[in-house]
Formats: structure tokens, C-alpha cells, sequence
């Protein structure tokens, strides 16, 4: 044979039987079948065998497995980001003249996909108050298909009733779909509450070092599971093995990095409720968040996201002085990682609500919580009138 042959049909191969204690990373597009007979474009790999990489290769299904284990789902699909796990639910569940609710404090980019693409394609997505609780069930139609939650909300931190919800949208047959990002698919049990869909940004507490994006779309049951897994299939939403071994090694890290999280975060939301320039702080396990009664009562714990707003005396220009004088906090979106970030939400949008852009979310990384809060209060002196 030509060396040009030889290269691409080696004869002596490298032993395989390396039992490595991290799982592998298994590139491929292509799976060998045995015989004709055994070629198949099945996305059930997990049931039915390896047929081609764009369902998964061993590392994706590995972490899909861990993921639905965690949260005890039938199934769970893993997708490039937090955002193609929304678009992919609206897409199993809705069609041309389907209604679907959301909440006013949804993930933007839900909001933003609803009011557009979902508009175009005949679907109407209609906002709702997240704190609507059982009184949902008064915008709920016979075209509703899908409602979601999001719990806490977005920014403004808002804790859903989410039991009242799913019994008032499964009297109706109606799926619930819930952006579990917030609890990191274990602070809040998604399917002993009954949700039918648990979505996570994979890219927030399971990634948890900002260095990698991917969701996840949990399914409580078989009707979920077959609802969910031709649109997965007919969208394409391939992934890296590269991002779903990072994700594998954020897994073994995720019970520590949330412990240290939750008292760190604890730590700086107090401290911050006592100063006298702010007006309220906004973290689920503090009575001063709306909802906070629903997270004592579903929750098993806080994670590392919240917000806080200055009083009225500080202006919205002060405001970003005060996060442009943070040195342990950058600037910046996302979060669930591990460094300390701060942004500010000049124009968030909430029905009879102006925060005149005195609200900054945070988000507590790693740091010493004691430094953490050095440095939030001399950037509060800077701005504060002596
Ligand atoms: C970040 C986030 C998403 C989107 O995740 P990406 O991986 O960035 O697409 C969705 N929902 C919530 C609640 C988020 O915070």
C-alpha cells in the first residue's frame, strides 16, 4: 500500500483498553457500522446505539446522563447554550397559532425570541406577571400550549409559585417549561414539582468557570421525551466534546464551588442590606425579594446572583461611577463562575416598576467575601455626599 493509504488505514493501533478516570474526549462526525443493514439516522442513541455525531458522541451522552441524573429527569438533551435550550422547547411545544405565556422577568433573550421570530411564525407569546401564582389560570386558553417559568426571574429576582402554575396549566393539558438555570438543576426539583421541561444554562453553574457555553433540556417523561427529541433532531444543535468535557469536570466541582457560593453571596447581600444608601436588595433567601416565602418553602438553597438598588438620592450616573470604581468586579454578563462580576440594568424593562437605573446585579465569585465587601464600600463612599 502507498504511505498516503497506510496513513489512513493503520494497521497497528494503540491499545483502547485505557480505563482513564476522566471520560474521554470522543471527537467524530461519522459512526462505522458493522453492516448495510445497520445503518441507521436514529437521534435515540442512548436506546438504540451510536449513529452520528450530531445526536452526540460518548462524551455528550456521558454528561447528558449525569445532568439527568442530578435532576432525575427521563431524559435530558444537551444544546449549544442556554438560549438554544429556550428555542428549542418554544419549537417542540408551539406552532402556527399556538399561545404560549412567559414571564415579564424571563431571560431577555426569551422575551426577544418571542416578540420575534416566534411573532413571524404565527405564534403568540403573551407576558405574564411572574407572580401570578394560581391566578394563571384566567390568560390561559384553548390554543395555550406551553407555559414558562423562570424562578428566581431574571435581574429583578422574583420567586414563582411554580406548584400553583403547573396545577392550574396541567388542569388544562398545558406543558410547563422552567429555566432552571438559577438552581443549577438541584436547588429546586423541577419534576417532583411537576414541571415537564428543566432548562439550564450549562454555560452558568455547570461550566462555572466562564469558559464554555451549552444548555441542557431535561424531560420529565416518554410524551416530553418524543415531543422534544425529532425538533432537536430536525434543528441540528450540535455540540463540542471539548465544552461537554468541561462541563463533565465542572460536574465533580459543582457541591463545593455552590456551598462556598451561597454563604459568600449570604455574606455580601447582608452586609449590603444594612447601608444606608441602598434601598432594597433582591436575593431570594432575603424577605425583602418578592417571592422569597416560595423559595423557603421549594428551595433547598441560594446561589450566587442578585441584585440590589440605591436609593433614589443616588443618581443613575452615580451609579455607574460606583461600578467603574470596583476593582475585584468586572464588568460583565453572565455569571455562576467564579470570579465577581456587576452590571447595571439602565433601561430593564418591568411593568409600573422604574428603577432609573439604580439596580446593579451581582455576581459573588471565589474572592473572600471580606474583600468582596471592602470593595463595595469604598466604592459606596465614593459616590455617597460626605
Ligand atoms: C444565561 C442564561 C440563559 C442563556 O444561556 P446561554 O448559554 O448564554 O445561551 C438562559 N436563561 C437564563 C436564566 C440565563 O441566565
Amino acid at each position: 500500500m502507498d504511505w498516503r493509504t497506510k496513513l489512513l488505514n493503520p494497521a497497528p493501533q494503540a491499545r483502547r483498553d485505557y480505563r482513564s478516570l476522566a471520560t474521554p474526549v470522543y471527537r467524530g462526525s461519522t459512526v462505522l457500522f458493522d453492516k448495510q443493514a445497520a445503518v441507521s439516522d436514529d437521534w435515540q442513541q442512548a436506546e438504540n446505539g451510536y449513529t452520528y455525531g450530531l445526536y452526540g458522541t460518548p462524551t455528550t451522552l456521558e454528561l447528558a446522563a449525569r445532568i439527568s441524573a442530578m435532576e432525575s429527569a427521563r431524559y435530558t438533551f444537551i444544546v449549544p447554550g442556554g438560549q438554544a435550550a429556550i428555542a428549542l422547547v418554544y419549537m417542540a411545544y408551539c406552532k402556527a397559532g399556538s399561545h404560549a405565556l412567559v414571564p415579564f422577568t424571563a431571560y431577555g433573550p426569551n422575551r426577544e425570541m418571542a416578540e420575534g421570530l416566534l411573532r413571524g411564525f404565527g405564534v403568540e407569546v403573551e407576558p405574564y406577571d411572574a407572580m401570578a401564582g394560581a391566578e394563571i389560570e384566567k390568560l390561559i386558553r384553548p390554543e395555550t400550549t406551553l407555559i414558562w417559568c423562570e424562578s428566581p426571574g431574571s435581574v429583578t429576582m422574583e420567586v414563582q409559585d411554580v406548584p400553583a402554575i403547573v396545577k392550574a396549566a396541567h388542569a388544562h393539558g398545558v406543558a410547563v417549561a422552567l429555566d432552571n438555570t438559577y438552581a443549577a438543576g438541584v436547588l429546586f426539583d423541577a419534576f417532583t414539582h411537576q414541571v415537564d421541561v428543566s432548562v439550564q444554562a450549562l454555560t452558568k453553574y455547570i461550566g462555572g468557570h466562564s469558559d464554555l457555553l451549552l444548555g441542557s433540556v431535561s424531560v420529565r417523561d416518554d410524551k416530553a421525551y418524543e415531543a422534544m427529541g425529532p425538533v432537536y433532531r430536525q434543528l441540528g444543535l450540535a455540540v463540542s466534546p471539548d465544552d461537554c468535557s468541561l462541563a463533565l469536570r465542572g460536574l465533580q466541582t459543582l457541591p463545593v464551588r455552590l456551598a462556598q457560593l451561597e454563604t459568600s453571596t449570604l455574606q455580601v447581600a447582608r452586609w449590603l442590606a444594612d447601608q444606608p444608601q441602598i434601598e432594597t436588595v433582591l436575593h431570594p433567601a432575603m424577605p425583602s425579594c418578592p417571592g422569597h416565602e416560595f423559595w423557603q418553602r421549594d428551595f433547598t438553597g441560594s446561589a450566587s446572583v442578585f441584585s440590589f438598588i440605591f436609593k433614589e438620592a443616588i443618581t443613575a450616573a452615580q451609579t455607574e461611577q460606583f461600578l467603574e470604581s470596583l476593582t475585584l468586579f468586572g464588568i460583565g454578563m453572565s455569571w455562576g463562575g467564579i470570579n465577581s462580576l456587576a452590571v447595571v440594568y439602565p433601561d430593564i424593562d418591568r411593568p409600573d416598576k422604574d428603577y432609573g437605573g439604580r439596580l446593579v446585579r451581582l455576581n459573588i465569585g471565589l474572592e473572600s467575601p471580606d474583600d468582596l465587601i471592602d470593595d463595595l464600600q469604598r466604592a459606596i463612599a465614593g459616590i455617597s455626599p460626605a
